[in-house]
């Protein structure tokens, strides 16, 4: 299979088997993919989308890795890891593979040029394709923090390889945008290339929302180098945050071996080193029970969960201490109110 796919995607591209994935998510679990490309250019991109379909071999598509979990018992299929990572930009048109990162790589480099509309999105991690695949949203700049800003706002059109594999140029209205949502949950739609249509300004402006939010961050969320996580775990409950009521419901420190509802924010589990997905499972199992027993709401995750899972670790949390000093998220969001 391995010479099979190296012949069909072709260009030198090499096919690795039996490569653990977790160093490739920012939750830093998952077991080994059966077979594991990376990619990068979005011609080889498409080479590769083509040659798994035309073999008919079960394929997952890789970007950060920063909003899935990938099961210990890995991946049964091909793995295309897409770093095709090319920017060019023509005035205020800025074209990026999909693989390109959004932070730092593409927002440092529309930044220095003065173009105004993706730095609201600093410091989250994705690519360009998850970035559409997500509807990549953060808060509107300080002081005021009004309203979600969403990625589609600046979006002018993306270059696709559909699921019928024709190759395809589309607008806006073509992904069905929502929250956390897009027509690509639910069509196999492969993201090439996406274009933004941004607007010159101050540059010095432009670096100030970037240092005010990854301030906000920094105090909100904890160091993905440090404290490997998926970021938020929950979905939001319409009026209530899934974080406070988590919080309320006491949950903060509950973990499963490696894994630990964090005493930063509420609706944020991070691995502490040797955390399993099956860790993972047991404390969102867990934290959706006692929140529904408590309140009478349920939490649905919004993360994608991807090949194979042992069962979830069995038993009852312990509970770590919250650490000295610490102001949680919670707190920091109570004293703006
Ligand atoms: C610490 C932290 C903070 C976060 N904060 C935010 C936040 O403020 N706002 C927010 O919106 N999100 C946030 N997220 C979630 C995450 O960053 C986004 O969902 C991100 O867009 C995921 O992109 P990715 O490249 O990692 O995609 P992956 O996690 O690698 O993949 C996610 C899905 O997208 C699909 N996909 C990837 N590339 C393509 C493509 N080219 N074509 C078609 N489908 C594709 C994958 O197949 C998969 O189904 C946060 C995550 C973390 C870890």
């Amino acid at each position: 299979m391995k010479q099979l796919l190296e012949k069909r995607i072709a260009n030198g591209v090499v096919v690795h088997e039996k490569i653990r994935l977790s160093p490739y998510t920012t939750m830093k679990v998952g077991g080994p993919a059966d077979f594991y490309v990376q990619v990068h250019t979005s011609d080889a991109l498409m080479r590769a989308i083509q040659a798994v379909r035309e073999l008919d071999i079960p394929y997952f598509l890789l970007g950060c890795g920063a909003n899935i979990v990938i099961g210990d018992l890995g991946f049964r299929g091909v793995v295309i890891h897409n770093r095709s990572k090319h920017i060019s930009i023509d005035g205020n048109l800025v074209t990026a593979e999909s693989g390109a990162i959004m932070y730092p790589d593409l927002i440092e480099q529309t930044a220095s040029h003065g173009l105004s509309g993706l730095e609201h999105y600093v410091g989250i991690p994705s690519t360009v394709g998850g970035a559409l695949w997500q509807n990549l949203h953060f808060l509107s700049p300080a002081p005021d923090r009004e309203r979600t800003m969403f990625i589609e706002e600046v979006l002018d059109y993306a270059d696709l390889l559909t699921q019928e594999n024709i190759l395809q140029r589309v607008g806006v209205d073509y992904f069905e945008f929502g929250y956390d949502d897009s027509i690509l949950h639910y069509r196999d739609d492969i993201v090439l290339s996406a274009c933004f249509r941004l607007e010159q300004n101050n540059q010095a402006l432009i670096h100030k929302v970037m240092n005010e939010n990854l301030s906000w961050r920094a105090l909100r969320h904890p160091d993905l180098k440090s404290e490997p996580s998926v970021g938020s775990i929950f979905k939001k409950i319409q009026g209530i945050g899934a974080g406070r009521l988590i919080d309320q419901c006491g949950l903060k420190g509950a973990s499963y071996g490696g894994m630990v509802v964090t005493h930063r924010h509420a609706n944020i589990i991070v691995n502490q080193g040797d955390g399993t997905a099956a860790n993972l499972q047991a404390l969102i199992n867990f934290v959706q029970k006692e929140v529904a027993q408590q309140t009478g709401y349920h939490l649905e995750t919004e993360i994608e969960f991807v090949g194979e899972f042992n069962l979830p670790t069995k038993g009852m949390p312990v509970f770590l201490p919250r650490p000295e000093g610490l102001v949680t998220a919670e707190e920091l969001a109570a004293n703006q109110s």
